[in-house]
């Protein structure tokens, strides 16, 4: 199935329901079709190759991502926090047809030949505030590329991540529920359409016939304005986005109670963070959902139910769910490997493999999945006896002192018990006698931090090999937008400092 057929059949069962911006002046589900086919039909004149867009979130990134699916044309969104010169190259690489640029970005975007800048306003003016005409023909190749995403490059350079239609809609109809419960649903999307949570809202909302409310760019501020003003029901956030939110409610008394469900992801999720999230909002759902670039998002949850036994089994297996991320989804076959590729025990610690319909694995040129359509996550992590699964971070991260695999989750789930603790991360620094040591930077509350209780701690609770050998204190640690903690900057940073040290 393409993507743009999610939103023709919800247009035709709810044509007049709000499908983009506030309540009050957004436009219909109807208006959201037309729109997209009258994009389309001016990309049709264009050729086959790319659509790309640069620019804030926003009403235009649905339309083009839609009209993209219906020309036959790959969707690109592009990241502007990228340096000029490395979007210039993403931009060469991709060779768009059309590139739609918001009119502050336009001067970033050396001109190429063959790739026709809009400024978005211009765009805008063309098309969403246009009168839209009647609907036009879908083609039907599902097997066509819809979107081409960037990873985050976290570990490495962003890779080209190729998402076909039948990947998309095989997510969408796996995690979300046709037209939703009733018209009042609305997502207040945050997360930058960039990055597959971005895309993930636009199509599941279609599908679900839920109203989306965008934040051209995250502040906790904004976010809890909006979400109060427009009585938004599902959102999604990022850990970093989550903590700042609780606290704006805190100080202005904001309970927001149309909220249903909150989902997050995208990293770790500090539990002392989720446990104040379930005390400030008892009446939401949270959903912890795992999910990469290349499997177009989540394919594994841990559900609302789960977030509550948690909070409130003696059991200790059940109690130590909180920080897992649920089971895989029923279209997802997930296995733990151990280097030699056979299968890890439960509770034994090795590299997360997936496969199933929403599973690219495929960059733009390469292949990335095993012959027998198996794709290697890069993350370590362990199931425990239900099936629950842990993710442990990206295999890269794992420090190897000695020869012994450390993964850096678990010293930083041990120092973030500590109240003087507001940010934490373990790294792996090399070193000429254990090849790497055991590194903690440390944000601390008080500006005094105990290392040496967080040491027997952690030494209480795991190994002493475990024990950071060195401590650092900082006043934040870096993240990028999409709250992901940038350990190849701070491990730079740090690698003269503890050489010398
Ligand atoms: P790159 O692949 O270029 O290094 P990236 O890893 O940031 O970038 P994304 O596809 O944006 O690429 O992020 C996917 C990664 O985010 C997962 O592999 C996992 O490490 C992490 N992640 C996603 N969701 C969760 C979650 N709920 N809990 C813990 N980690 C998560």
């Amino acid at each position: 199935m393409r993507t743009p057929l999610l939103l023709d059949i919800a247009a035709d069962a709810a044509f007049d329901r709000i499908a983009l911006g506030a309540r009050a002046e957004g436009f219909d589900f109807e208006a959201y079709r037309a729109r997209a086919s009258q994009v389309a039909g001016w990309l049709r004149g264009r050729g086959k190759t790319n659509t790309a867009f640069l620019g804030m979130n926003g009403d235009v990134l649905p339309v083009l991502l839609f009209a993209s699916g219906m020309a036959g044309t790959p969707f690109v969104p592009l990241n502007y926090r990228l340096a000029d010169a490395d979007l210039n190259k993403l931009v060469a690489r991709t060779a768009p047809a059309v590139l739609v640029v918001d009119d502050a970005m336009l001067s970033r975007i050396a001109p190429v030949d063959g790739i026709e800048l809009v400024a978005r306003s211009d765009f805008e003016a063309e098309f969403i505030a246009g009168r839209p005409p009647a609907r036009i023909e879908l083609p039907e190749a599902e097997n066509d590329i819809a979107v081409l995403l960037f990873t985050s490059g976290t570990t490495g350079e962003p890779k080209a991540a190729v998402l076909r239609h039948a990947n998309l809609t095989s997510y969408v109809m796996s995690t979300v529920e046709f037209l939703g419960a009733d018209e009042e649903e609305a997502a207040l999307v945050s997360v930058p359409s960039y990055h597959i949570a971005g895309i993930s809202a636009i199509l599941t909302s279609a599908y679900g016939g839920r109203r989306i409310v965008y934040l051209p760019a995250f502040t906790a501020e904004d976010w809890v304005r909006v979400a109060a003003a427009e009585r938004i029901t599902h959102a999604m956030v990022v850990p970093t986005m989550l903590d700042r939110i609780l606290d704006v409610m805190e100080r202005t008394g904001e309970t927001l109670p149309t909220l249903r469900a909150l989902s997050y992801g995208g990293g770790k999720m500090p539990e002392p963070v989720i446990a104040r999230a379930l005390a400030m909002l008892p009446h939401v759902a949270f959903v912890n959902a795992y999910g990469l670039t290349e499997t177009s998002s989540t394919i594994a949850l841990l559900g609302a139910e789960d977030h509550r036994a948690a909070f409130a089994s003696d059991d200790p297996l059940i109690r130590r769910r909180i920080a897992s991320v649920g089971q895989p989804l029923p279209s997802i076959e997930l296995e733990i490997r151990r280097e030699d590729g056979s299968c890890c025990a439960p509770g034994e610690h090795g590299e997360i493999h997936v496969r199933g319909e929403q599973v690219s694995g495929e960059y733009l040129h390469r292949k990335a999945v095993a012959d027998d359509g198996w794709f290697a996550t890069n993350d370590a992590g362990w199931l425990d006896q239900g099936g629950y699964l842990f993710v442990e971070g990206r295999l890269d991260d794992v420090i190897v002192r000695g020869g012994e695999n450390i993964s850096p989750g678990e010293i930083e789930d041990v120092l973030r018990g500590f109240d003087d603790i507001a940010d934490c991360a373990v790294l792996g620094i090399p070193c000429e006698k254990w090849g790497e040591k055991v590194v903690a930077v440390i944000v601390s509350r008080s500006g005094k931090p105990d290392t040496e209780a967080m040491a027997r701690a952690i030494r209480a609770k795991l190994r002493s090999t475990k024990t950071p050998e060195q401590w650092f204190v900082r006043d934040d640690l870096p993240y990028n937008e999409t709250g992901k903690l940038l350990r190849r900057v701070l491990k730079a940073e740090l690698a003269e400092a503890v050489c010398a040290g």
